[in-house]
């Protein structure tokens, strides 16, 4: 009894320090360099605590002592302090970005950024453990070019294009792949021997967007993604949202065409029915544009969407004004439910933004309430193509050092 009660004291002790620890790491994350009183005014942590953890974090090289620079505001007198530093390269992250027939795999420091990053095509139906395997492949050719070894990886974070279950370790479902239960946690600690988290890829995104991307900073922002699907991640207070059941947001099935044609759920109409890559390529097709369907894997076909609207062709701005109404439609229903700061738009929307984006500024805001309308923000997505890829990286600095965002470190001071 009395051991037992000695242990949970010791436990509670640890997860404090971990708690603590992981809130210090976020700040400068958020901020940059802070001195360790600006981390206890902005934690609420107590100035011995602050020192403490720092002490802590000092000695797991995570972070340094720095002199602070001119600008710092700090005062000069007295002895020189020093601010507290965040050493983006002491450890890394993997990720793994698995798509419809698309696998993109890098390794990321702690800011975020890439070292190295590799992508490859594949041919679809494929089997799991073979895209698998090659992902494994690919994430030690990575590593070796970024002279990184896994006892400086701190975890993998996987995109999965589809259902990830409560424990973030197993695929449930991608249905643009035809798999299910593929447990790929347990794959992934097995051939590389690092922790694993798995993430639904879009969910994913939207977390990258929001800790490093076009969301910095901000407590919620919805990031709409279209490829062979439509589906979106949320943030909001500053936290991924995870859900029910399944924590899906199946924005790709709201219904944008009333009687419209039949959609794979088993709806009508739904977004994902008129603004997919497969959707859209088969409108360029009937309207002469393209003369056979491009590859599921080459998407020079959007950048021809994209010249054609800018020389005025009226064939394209014709399917370009097509996919601003379903959209609008879309974002209407979020922003009328959610009022998120930002909308960020990746895949093939990210693709077309430069004729895209304005037209749904234009479109958006005189179909809301006055009051929401002159906070929209739409934005394409930072990263563009490797937001899949830094989002999943991403999902693994949360997982694996920094922590679940606290809303003191998201909100802006
Ligand atoms: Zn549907």
């Amino acid at each position: 009894m009395q051991n037992k009660r000695v242990q949970a004291a010791h436990l509670n002790a640890a997860s404090v320090r971990q708690h603590n620890r992981r809130i210090l790491l976020q700040l400068l994350r958020t901020y940059g360099d802070l001195s360790r009183r600006q981390l206890s005014e902005r934690s609420g942590l107590s100035a011995p605590a602050v020192t403490n953890v720092v002490a802590e974090l000092l000695d797991s090289g995570l972070v340094v002592d720095v002199t602070p620079g001119p600008e710092s505001g700090l005062p000069k007198l007295g002895r020189p302090s020093s601010n507290v530093a965040l050493v983006s390269r002491s450890h890394f992250v993997l990720s793994a970005q698995i798509g419809a027939g698309v696998l993109q795999v890098g390794v990321v420091d702690l800011t975020g950024e890439v070292l190295a990053s590799e992508l490859i095509d594949f041919s679809l139906p494929a089997q799991p453990e073979d895209v698998m395997a090659l992902a494994v492949e690919m994430l030690r050719r990575v590593m070796e070019t970024a002279h990184v070894t896994t006892a400086q990886v701190r975890g993998l974070g996987v995109g999965a294009a589809g259902l990830v279950d409560d424990d973030q370790r197993v695929n449930l479902s991608s249905q643009n792949l035809g798999w299910s239960e593929v447990h790929m946690a347990d794959y992934f600690e097995d051939a590389l021997g690092v922790e694993v988290v798995v993430d639904h890829n879009v969910r994913a995104m939207a977390v990258g967007e929001a800790r490093y991307g076009a969301g910095q900073g901000l407590e919620s922002l919805v990031f709409v993604y279209s490829r062979t699907g439509v589906g979106a991640g949320l943030i909001l207070g500053g936290r991924e949202y995870r859900g029910g059941t399944h924590g899906a947001a199946e924005i790709g099935h709201m219904r944008v065409v009333p009687n419209g044609v039949h959609c794979n759920c088993g709806g009508r109409g739904c977004l994902e029915t008129v603004v997919s890559d497969v959707a859209v390529k088969a409108r360029m097709l009937s309207a002469g544009l393209i003369s056979a369907s491009p590859d599921r894997n080459d998407h020079a076909w959007s950048q021809q969407l994209v010249d054609l609207v800018v020389e005025g062709d009226s064939r394209a701005i014709a399917i370009r004004d097509e996919i601003v109404e379903y959209v609008t439609s879309a974002l209407l229903n979020i922003i009328n439910l959610l009022n998120p700061q930002l909308i960020v738009l990746g895949g093939l929307l990210s693709d077309l933004s430069p004729v895209l984006i304005d037209e749904l500024r234009a479109s958006i805001p005189i179909q809301v309430l006055p009051l929401l309308r002159d906070t929209i923000r739409i934005q394409p997505a930072h990263f563009g193509a490797d937001a899949g890829m830094i989002g999943a990286a991403t999902v693994a600095l949360d997982q694996f050092v920094f922590g679940t965002p606290l809303l003191t470190t998201t909100r802006s001071h």
